[in-house]
């Protein structure tokens, strides 16, 4: 059941477009695939053909999809389909038939974890094989006669960075659009005889963040807010911080009911990775706590940054999730964490 999914890659004032992974420069236009952001600089260029989605019950109505973006999470009943994030456009047709074989009832919502590509570039060819609920009745089916789509539902700052009102990023396109934003600490939802929470995290992964807790069935969905494939990537470039990353890590481990003595209790479904419960997320925060509080330390002393990096504060973690190589180098890691410290 627990299977790695392919690495997150993003780049911190380049995570946003739709293209491939996060890894785009935000200004290049469509390239033959239809992918904005332009060549994939240095990166193998996905093929998007190769890619399978991989469904993985987690537990109660929810189940994990696993494709080559950031993982996405349905809820599934009577009242219909609930998604959050939609990964990559190129695979919408393979997602759509992965959640068809989990329940033929219309899809009504989108939640949004954070504006970056490779969780929201799908949204519009998603939101439109959906249809919304307006005032408790079901509006249309399935199909091209619904004609609002699906509601996308995130907290403001998805929006606001999407449509490119702060961040100087260029704008996505507006299909892609949350349509149904947030402002504050939470919002709240029943959905398919469950309470769901959309729980904003400021300034953590991004100015963004949400995590989405199903409370009956009792899985989080994380977004970039935990991950299990790299160290924490901080967008610092969109408002990320080091401190604001642990925030949202402490935020899930008080949400998360173990059972003690065995594996279980709540499940967590991350950004990027496989299906975890506390005791991953545990270690993820301490792994972040401990690398936090030394670079904190080296700057205390008075080191610059090149003088935390030669000390290497992550070496111990490396062999799990350091790499010179792709997006997310354990440099850039350590650069993030210095610079949001000494803010
Ligand atoms: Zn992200």
């Amino acid at each position: 059941m627990r299977k790695p999914s392919a690495a997150g890659r993003a780049i911190a004032l380049v995570f946003a477009v739709a293209g491939l992974a996060c890894a785009q420069p935000a200004a290049a236009p469509p390239d033959r695939a239809g992918n904005r952001g332009g060549p994939n600089r240095g990166a193998p260029a996905q093929n998007f053909d190769a890619v399978e989605i991989q469904t993985l019950p987690a537990q109660g109505r929810v189940t994990m999809l696993v494709g080559a973006g950031g993982n996405i999470t349905v809820q599934a009943g009577n009242d219909g389909i609930l998604i959050v994030d939609t990964e990559y456009p190129q695979l919408s047709g393979k997602i759509l038939a992965a959640i068809r074989k989990i329940s033929d009832k219309p899809l009504h919502y989108i939640i949004n974890t954070h504006y970056h590509g490779d969780h929201t570039a799908g949204n519009e060819n998603l939101r439109k094989a959906g249809n919304t609920i307006t005032g408790g009745n079901v509006q249309g089916d399935l199909g091209a006669e619904a004609s609002e789509g699906a509601a996308v539902i995130a907290h403001n700052n998805v929006l606001e960075r999407m449509s490119g009102a702060i961040g100087g990023q260029p704008a996505t396109p507006q299909g892609t659009w949350p349509t149904d934003t947030f402002v504050g600490e939470e919002k709240k939802m029943w959905f398919n005889n469950e309470g769901i929470e959309i729980i904003h995290i400021p300034n953590a992964h991004t100015d963004g963040d949400s995590i989405v807790f199903f409370r009956k069935s009792d899985v989080i969905s994380t977004g970039d807010l935990f991950v299990t494939t790299t160290y924490p990537i901080i967008d610092v470039a969109a408002g990320g911080t080091i401190n604001g990353y642990l925030d949202g890590l402490q935020k899930i481990v008080d949400l998360i009911i173990p059972v003690y003595g065995q594996e279980g209790g709540t499940l967590v479904i991350p950004g990027h990775g496989r299906l975890c419960d506390l005791g991953d997320v545990l270690n993820y925060r301490e792994m972040t706590t401990i690398i936090r509080d030394r670079i904190q330390d080296m700057i205390k002393k008075g080191m610059t940054l090149e003088q935390v990096k030669a000390a290497k504060p992550t070496f111990d973690y490396d062999p799990l999730y350091g790499t010179t190589t792709g997006f997310w180098t354990t440099d850039r890691f350590v650069e993030a964490v210095y610079q949001t410290l000494k803010k």
